[in-house]
Parts: structure tokens; C-alpha cells; sequence
């Protein structure tokens, strides 16, 4: 980890010929240092420095991906403590539970929910990940239960979880090419479960009875040739999960230490058989650095705040989220209905939507693409004023929506309507509240007037 661009320059050819899509070497080396590009672009270097150069340059938590095509899932990769830091770079995978001995009924309704239960905010979909099918003892359901996820929900990636490695195998057969995670190499069975993850070519969970012995098995797996491991320290209580996972980030960043440098796999569902306590448990794992958090069940009442919660731990600080630029429909509008512009700060667009579908006032929303920023912010920077305002509100088609003419720009602008009408003569600009809390009042005296 941390060579810099120059060590990287000076293992280069030094050609300049662009072949990369630099137009320099070094131009190229400082981006492989940043890890913005793959060292393997030059296609003039050996396959001896692309090995060193991609070992150096990995983050000290490996990334490991389960499944495969548009179906990946990605976690690890991490590169610091704290996401104010940088950030964390794989939200914590939330799975759901499924065991080869509980009622037909049962598995039936966990599937369902896993297909079901997913929810939209500030534009992104937010829904739970795996599915974790676990083997109790009977190899030959744990296959059809494998066949039978594959084929119901193909886009799952999957854990297998079983002490036999015969009947890993069957799984990992089942799955071919969609990669799942194996669980568990323990101490008893860590060589034999190596085989089968090295002959499926898929990631393979450790689990030790503390964070020693995960550590000792994690460097005797790697001595064997696996790279891609998952790592649960055994922990089943809150306190000691928790300290491990602080342990292992902190080893892994801090110390470089490369055999606890992976994600981890955690439990809540194995911790408590109180709905409640085992959404308190995810909740402290998710930003304290769980790679995966295997829960009992999916259920609207719980998985919703668990994911607004990774949503906001996993967001890039440096970059604000944002909603597409558009017309944004509310409340069913139609030609007479009001039409408001604002920008595509999410915050903003939320919260000013929110208040919209409170008023019940059927409304056009204009969402301005202002790169992020709120309404003040992206007018002072040149990004929200009257002549982009004019040109978006010209070529976004609301014109042919409405049949009036009239336009609610948000109140702190309210010095932009003069400029305003001259930009877009034929509409008439109306000055909006200041605060979203006053659009619902607005908008009504709006409808009745
Ligand atoms: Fe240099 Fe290789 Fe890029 Fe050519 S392709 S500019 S040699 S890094």
C-alpha cells in the first residue's frame, strides 16, 4: 500500500506514447497512485511490475466480490477508520437467512421479502443483498435449496453455509460461474475447505474461535494460494463482535496487518431471537466496519432504517448526492397545475417534494441540475441564476405540460425575478416561500386563487 507516483513512474517504460489514455507516464503513474486507474492500461509492462505494483498498491482491506456480471457484489476495499478520512468504499451487504431444516412456508416468505422489500431514496434503490442458505445437516436439501434460489431470485449472490466441504462443493456446483461465498473454514476443516474454494474459483469465510486463531487461519489460507477471504472471529456478543471489528480495521489500516486485511462476515441473526436487539446489533455493525451482517429476516419495519443508516454511512462525504435533472411529477398534476423549480441538491429535492405531497396540491417540480449544491450555494456559484434557469425551464418540456405560464422560483432568489422575466418573457415569475415547511400553505392559497 502507498507507493507513490514517482516509485510507480520509475517503473514505467517511459515512452510518452499515450497508449494509456495519459498523455504522459506520469500523468499515468500519479493516477495509478491514486488508484484511479489499473497499472495493467500500459500495455508495455512486465508482468513481474504489474504484480508488485498491483500488491502495493492495494488497499490494506482486500475487496472481495461474490457473484458476478450486473449481479456483483463488492466488499472491502476499505482504506481508512474514519469516513470523514476519505470514505468507506463498500456499503456492509445485508443478507437474509434461509437453513435447509425450517418450514417450506418459512423460506417461501423470507424469499419473497428479499424480492420485495426495496425502497427509493434521494433516487437510489436501496434493497438487501444476499441470501445466505445454510446446510443443517442434509446435504441433499441444502443443493435444492440452492437450485431452488438460483432459480427463483438468479440476480441473489448467495453464502453457502455448511461444515461439510462435500457439500460446499455440490453448492458451488450449483452456482458455477455466479460466485458465492463459502462459509466456513475452521480449524478442523480449513485444508479441505481451501480445495473446494480454490476448485470453484469463489471467496471462502474463515471463522475462528477468536481473532486469533482467524488471523492464524486467514495466513495459513493465504500461504495456500486463496486471496479472497471473509473473515468472523467467532464473536456471538455485542461487545466482543464489536472490539473485534475495531481490532481488525484497525490492524489492517494501521499496522498493515494482511491476515486479519479482509472484510469481515457477522451474525446479528445468531446474537439474539429478539427482532428489535438484532436490528440494534446490524445497526452498530454496519458502521463499525461489518463487510456483511446476516439477518433472521427480512422486514419492511426494520430493513428500511438499516439501509437509510448504510446509506448515509457509505455516502462519499466529498461528493453531494444528487437527483436527476427532470420534471418531477406530484401529487398526479395536470395543464393547470403549478409548476416549481428548484435544484438537484437531494436534500433539497426531498424535502421540497416532501412538502409538496403534504399539500396534496397536484404539482409539476423542475429539478435544475446545479451539480449538487442548494438553491443559495448554486446561485452564488453561477450555477442557478436566471439565464440557466430560463434555458432549462425552455428545453425541459414543461411548456407542453401546462397550459398557463406561471413559475414558483424558490423565495431566497426572489432578486432573480426581474432577470427573470426578461429571459422568459412569455412566463410570469412567482416568488415562493423562503422555508419548504410554508409551501403546503402556499400552494393551497395557490389552488384556490
Ligand atoms: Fe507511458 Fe505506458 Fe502510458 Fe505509454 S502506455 S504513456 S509507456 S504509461
Amino acid at each position: 500500500m502507498g507507493l507513490t507516483g514517482i516509485q510507480i513512474l520509475q517503473m514505467l517504460p517511459k515512452k510518452n506514447c499515450g497508449e494509456c489514455k495519459f498523455p504522459t507516464c506520469l500523468a499515468f503513474a500519479m493516477k495509478v497512485a491514486a488508484g484511479q486507474t489499473d497499472i495493467a492500461d500500459c500495455p508495455y509492462v512486465s508482468e513481474e511490475v504489474k504484480a508488485k505494483i498491483s500488491e502495493a498498491s492495494a488497499p490494506p482491506i482486500r475487496t472481495v466480490k461474490l457473484g458476478g456480471g450486473d449481479h456483483t457484489f463488492s466488499c472491502g476495499g476499505e482504506t481508512v477508520l474514519f469516513r470523514h478520512e476519505k470514505r468507506f468504499e463498500h456499503p456492509t451487504g445485508i443478507a437474509v437467512l434461509i437453513t435447509t431444516d425450517m418450514a417450506e412456508d418459512e423460506v417461501t416468505g423470507r424469499l419473497e421479502r428479499f424480492k420485495k422489500l426495496e425502497y427509493e431514496r434521494v433516487g437510489i434503490m436501496l434493497k438487501a443483498d444476499l441470501v445466505a442458505i445454510k446446510d443443517a445437516g442434509d446435504k441433499g436439501a441444502f443443493v435444492n435449496l440452492v437450485k431452488r434460489v438460483r432459480e427463483e431470485i438468479p440476480g441473489a449472490p448467495l453464502i453457502l453455509m455448511s461444515q461439510d466441504p462435500e457439500a460446499l462443493k455440490a453448492g458451488a456446483d450449483v452456482c458455477g460461474d455466479f460466485k458465492p461465498l463459502l462459509y466456513a473454514a475452521t480449524m478442523d476443516n480449513y485444508q479441505a475447505m481451501a480445495e473446494v474454494a480454490k476448485a470453484a474459483g469463489a471467496p471462502l469465510a474463515v471463522k475462528g474461535a477468536d481473532i486469533g486463531e482467524t488471523a492464524f487461519l486467514a495466513e495459513e489460507l493465504g500461504k495456500a494460494g486463496l486471496k479472497d477471504l471473509v473473515l468472523d472471529t467467532g464473536a456471538r456478543t455485542i461487545r466482543a463482535l464489536y472490539e473485534d471489528q475495531i481490532a481488525m480495521r484497525r490492524a489492517a489500516i494501521k499496522h498493515k496487518y494482511r491476515p486479519l486485511g479482509y472484510p469481515s462476515i457477522t451474525f446479528p441473526c445468531e446474537m439474539t431471537d429478539d427482532d428489535l436487539l438484532e436490528a440494534l446489533i446490524a445497526s452498530v455493525l454496519i458502521p463499525k466496519y461489518a463487510g456483511i451482517v446476516v439477518l433472521s429476516d427480512l422486514k419492511g419495519d426494520i430493513l428500511f432504517p438499516l439501509l437509510v443508516e448504510r446509506l448515509n454511512i457509505f455516502t462519499d462525504p466529498q461528493k453531494p448526492l444528487v437527483v436527476q435533472e427532470g420534471i418531477y411529477p406530484i401529487n398526479g398534476p395536470d395543464e393547470e397545475s403549478p409548476v416549481l423549480v428548484t435544484c438537484n441538491f437531494a436534500l433539497t429535492y426531498f424535502i421540497v417534494s416532501g412538502e409538496i405531497e403534504t399539500s396534496r396540491v397536484p404539482s409539476w417540480l423542475l429539478i435544475k441540475d446545479t451539480e449538487g449544491l442548494s438553491v443559495l450555494t448554486a446561485w452564488a456559484a453561477g450555477k442557478f441564476g436566471a439565464d440557466s434557469i430560463a434555458d432549462f425551464v425552455k428545453k425541459c418540456g414543461i411548456a407542453e405540460k401546462v397550459k398557463h405560464r406561471k413559475l414558483i422560483i424558490p423565495g431566497y432568489l426572489a432578486s432573480i425575478k426581474g432577470e427573470l422575466e426578461e429571459e422568459l418573457p412569455d412566463w410570469e415569475i412567482l416568488i415562493g416561500p423562503r422555508e419548504a415547511s410554508h409551501l403546503p400553505s402556499y400552494l393551497k392559497e395557490w389552488q384556490a386563487a
